[in-house]
């Protein structure tokens, strides 16, 4: 991995997670019911370990080959975080992930699942859902969202909740996305809403997340996608 640009200060992280949990306040959610998932893509290894030092255990990356260099370089330190895939996922990378995935937030079709069930068997993972219905945006279309938890669970899946991202720019799109993928949650009897990110955390936490997803609220600015992620 390249050298990160900007360190990330564990003091600095423990000011923004106070920030964060604020703002969670605010929106009136219960920090203690929402967890944070701390998004580490593009900052260096000193990102997880600030966030795993601060007791937060959840760590999301987008891209294999930047998942697998973070994971590899923590491997033996305690305490060991849950490492979530949060990225658009090719079945090929299915099976390099697997010694290192906790959860696999980003399957949207049939054939995610299947290569899953057949490389990660009784793998923990969320549906991925396209709820503002933009064509170039990953995720299962609204209407088989069912379907596919069905078919996930069937294959020995464990689906734990839906994960959604909102619009950028767009507050009121997002926050009719985020009730429904909450009220889908419910209605399939899920466990997680993963959905916030460091610009719409607030109504996420108004609509019933119970995951957010946050890179630059916690480390800052984010440096630059990195050659690991170039490429995967
Ligand atoms: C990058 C990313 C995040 C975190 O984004 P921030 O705006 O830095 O909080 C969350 N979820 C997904 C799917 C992402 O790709």
């Amino acid at each position: 991995m390249t050298v990160d640009p900007s360190p990330v200060d564990p003091r600095a992280f423990a000011r923004n997670l106070d920030l964060v949990r604020d703002r969670i306040v605010g929106a009136g959610g219960d920090p203690e019911r929402i967890s944070v998932l701390a998004v580490t893509k593009g900052f260096g290894i000193d990102a997880p370990r600030a966030a795993l030092a601060a007791g937060l255990f959840d760590l999301g990356e987008n891209y294999a080959q930047e998942l697998i260099e973070k994971a590899t370089a923590l491997a033996g330190e305690a305490p060991a975080p849950a490492w979530h895939f949060i990225g658009g996922l090719q079945s090929n990378k299915v099976r390099l992930l697997v010694d290192h995935v906790a959860c696999w937030q980003s399957v949207d079709r049939a054939s995610l699942v299947r290569e899953l069930a057949k490389r990660a068997p009784g793998a923990t993972i969320h549906i991925q859902v396209n709820a503002t219905a933009e064509p170039q945006k990953s995720g299962c279309p609204p209407d088989e969202v069912g379907d596919l938890v069905a078919r996930a669970t069937e294959a020995g899946l464990v689906v734990d909740g839906l994960m959604t991202i909102g619009v950028d720019g767009d507050d009121a799109a997002t926050a009719r996305a985020f009730d429904s993928v909450a009220a889908m949650v419910a209605d399939l009897g899920l466990h997680h809403a993963s959905m916030g990110m460091s610009a719409d955390l607030e109504l996420a936490v108004r609509a019933g997340s119970t995951m957010v997803r946050l890179g630059t609220a916690l480390f800052g600015t984010r440096p630059r996608r990195s050659d690991a992620a170039v490429r995967d």
